[in-house]
């Protein structure tokens, strides 16, 4: 009997479970089926007069949900006046995209935007030749969409390396999963701030930027960084240094941000509003144990992925206590890279994920290693 068989409806990460021993692939332990069905919808009145489900009673939304998909997961109204709705199994996520009303009011239902899939870390030496489309293919069965190779740039060459940023089809990252006879653990992806090669701010970049051409280097306006000798001026921080500085203290509270976004799954202002309030200082926070790392990074590449801050998707901060926020980790994965200094952006939030549990405790960090 093998205790992997379960459905949809089962937790797909339960702390505790059966660790696989010293060697990759030892067991032949199946992982288990994961949630690879979107589990958040919205529903949205259909009405000429643009109604809402503001003002329409509570008793009712929840009596035709229920009454219509049976019990979910959590019901939430969006400041736009629709629902959030987050399903407990595939059968619920079927039905509901059916739904044509609640009780008498008119419907329309969607899947949202964001919120049903996520992003994750493997690290596997033997991936490293392995076709990203045969990768791709090959893990698709674990709710995997999108496979994307972290490269490094060294001495002007492109290198791959054996580091994987994964997309899944679900909100809820899985622990492991299995490439092969090799079991990987999934380490939560935190992309870096976009900076702006116009303006030198974060959060958006030069194609959508209507702020004033700013230099890199010395933070005057009116020219770009490539001929400036001038001092290092920051425009982020006012501090001694280039806009594209690690050192800056703006660049990581940005990244900070992003990160506390991802791993509580909240807003990017709720999770700026949360930094804001617990680092009022530099040097306390668990983003500062970032190595530090020469700052010739100013490409743009290795930032693409990121979402604008300015766009915001309803989030559903309330609802949602994430297992993978909360847990216990027993054994943060060691990362074993990022032994020189010519690292890219990529790699810094790679190697935050291993300090995740700092982020849990309010007591700052006394350790740092800059
Ligand atoms: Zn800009
Ligand atoms: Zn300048
Ligand atoms: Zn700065």
């Amino acid at each position: 009997m093998v205790g992997g068989a379960v459905g949809p409806e089962s937790p797909s990460m339960s702390y505790g479970q059966k660790k696989s021993g010293p060697f990759s692939g030892q067991h032949n332990t199946p992982i288990p089926q994961r949630n690879n069905f979107p589990t958040f919808f919205i529903i949205q009145r259909k009405s000429e007069a643009k109604e809402t489900f503001h003002g329409v009673s509570p008793f009712l939304v929840e009596k035709a949900i229920s009454g219509s998909i049976g019990e979910v997961k959590s019901t939430k109204k969006l400041r736009s006046g629709d629902l959030l709705v987050e399903v407990g199994s595939f059968k619920q996520a079927k039905e509901i995209e059916k739904l044509k009303s609640l009780s008498t009011i008119p419907v329309q239902v969607c899947q949202h935007p964001t919120l049903n899939s996520s992003k994750g870390v493997i690290s596997c030496g033997e991936l490293l030749n392995v076709p990203i489309e045969e990768i791709t293919e090959k893990l698709q069965s674990q709710g995997v969409s999108h496979v994307r190779r972290i490269t490094i740039r060294r001495d002007g060459q492109l290198l791959n390396t054996k580091h994987l940023i994964l997309t899944f089809s679900s909100s809820k990252l899985p622990e492991h999963i299995k490439a092969g006879y090799i079991r990987l653990s999934v380490r939560v992806y935190i992309p870096n701030p976009l900076r702006c090669f116009q303006c030198q701010r974060f959060g958006h970049s030069k194609s959508s930027c209507r702020g004033t051409l700013t230099c890199a280097r010395c933070a005057e306006v009116g020219h770009d960084s490539t001929t400036c000798t001038a001092k290092e001026k920051c425009i982020n921080c006012k501090g001694d240094h280039t806009s594209f500085s690690r050192d800056c203290f703006a660049w990581k509270q940005e990244k900070e941000i992003i990160s506390t976004k991802i791993k509580l799954q909240i807003s990017y202002a709720e999770a700026r509003k949360i930094v804001k309030s617990k680092s009022p200082t530099a040097g306390n926070s668990y983003a500062y144990a970032v190595k530090k790392i020469s700052a010739t990074v100013s490409t743009q590449w290795d930032l693409a992925d990121i979402p604008s801050g300015t766009n915001f998707k309803p989030s559903a901060s309330t609802i949602i206590t994430s297992s993978k926020v909360n847990a216990q980790n027993p054994s943060p994965v060691p990362v074993s890279i990022c032994e020189s200094a010519s690292v890219t952006a990529d790699l810094i939030g790679f190697q935050l994920v291993t300090n995740r549990k700092k982020l849990k405790k309010d007591s700052p960090t006394k350790t740092k290693y800059l």
